[in-house]
C-alpha cells in the first residue's frame, strides 16, 4: 500500500509514522507513506495557500488550486488516481469496520485541512470520502492524519508480525479483548486466573470468549446493541 499525505506540515509526521511498527514496515517496503508540502503546489503571484472566505467571517481557508496541483501530480508519479480521503470533522467517524475495507486499497491519498478548512468547489469535485476521527474539533488534519495512516497501516498484510495481532484486537469482531496478563504469575498478592496457566488451549479460548462479552457489556453495552 502507499498512502501519500498532503499536508502544510510534513514534519510533524516524520517522528510518528517512521519509528516503530509503522517504520519498520516501511523501510521493509510493505508500505509506503509519502508526505508532501502542499506550499510546494502554489504557484500564483503571491504563492499563498489560503485566502479569507467569501461572505465574511473568521479565519482563512485552504485554496483549492494548490491541493488541485498537488493532487494531480500524485497522480502522476503513482500512475493511478489514490482513493483521495479529507480529514473533517464533518466526515464519517472512522471503525475499525471502514479501516478493514480501507485497507484493501493500494492507493490512498489524505488531505490535511488547517485554518478554517478547504473551499468547497475542491471537495465537491476532488474529495472520495470525508473522515473523522470523532466528534470534536482539532486545529489541523495532521493528528488525525496520523491516527487514520497507523491505523490503516496496521491492517496491510506483513505490517503486524502476525494477523491474529489485530484479528483478536478490540473492535475487529464488534467486541472488546479480554483482560491480558504478563509475568510474575503473582503480582502485589493478585494471581493471574488459573485458566490462563494450565496450558490447555480450549478452556483459555473459552474462557478469552466469555471474557471478551462481559468486557463489552460493561465498558461498551452500545456494541452490542448495534451488532
Ligand atoms: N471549520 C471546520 C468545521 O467547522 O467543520 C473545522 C476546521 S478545523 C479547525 C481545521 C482542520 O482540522 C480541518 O480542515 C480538518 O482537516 C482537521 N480536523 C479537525 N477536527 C477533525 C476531526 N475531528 N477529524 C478529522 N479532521 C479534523
Amino acid at each position: 500500500m502507499r498512502i501519500d499525505i498532503i499536508t502544510l506540515f510534513p514534519e510533524m509526521f516524520e517522528p510518528v509514522l517512521n519509528e516503530s511498527i509503522i517504520g519498520r514496515a516501511q523501510k521493509s517496503g510493505v508500505i509506503e507513506i509519502v508526505c508532501h508540502q502542499l506550499r510546494d503546489y502554489a504557484f500564483d503571484k503571491h504563492r499563498r495557500v489560503d485566502d479569507t472566505p467569501y461572505g465574511g467571517g473568521m479565519g482563512m481557508l485552504m485554496k483549492a488550486e494548490p491541493i488541485a496541483l498537488c493532487f494531480e501530480d500524485i497522480c502522476k508519479q503513482t500512475g493511478t488516481k489514490p482513493h483521495f480521503v479529507y480529514m473533517s470533522p464533518q466526515g464519517k467517524t472512522l471503525t475499525q469496520k471502514r479501516l478493514k475495507e480501507l485497507s484493501e486499497i493500494e492507493n490512498i491519498c489524505i488531505l490535511c485541512g488547517h485554518y478554517e478548512g478547504v473551499d468547497q468547489r475542491l471537495l465537491d469535485t476532488f474529495i472520495d470520502e470525508e473522515i473523522s476521527i470523532g466528534d470534536y474539533v482539532l486545529t489541523g488534519g495532521e493528528l488525525p492524519a496520523m491516527v487514520f495512516a497507523d491505523a490503516l497501516a496496521r491492517m496491510v498484510p506483513g505490517v503486524l508480525s502476525n494477523n491474529e495481532c489485530f484479528t483478536e484486537e478490540s473492535h475487529f469482531n464488534g467486541l472488546l479483548e479480554y483482560p491480558q496478563y504478563t509475568k510474575p504469575s503473582e503480582w502485589r498478592g493478585i494471581e493471574v486466573p488459573e485458566v490462563l496457566l494450565s496450558g490447555h488451549h480450549a478452556n483459555i479460548d473459552k474462557w478469552r470468549k466469555e471474557k471478551s462479552l462481559e468486557v463489552t457489556k460493561q465498558k461498551r453495552p452500545d456494541l452490542l446493541e448495534n451488532n
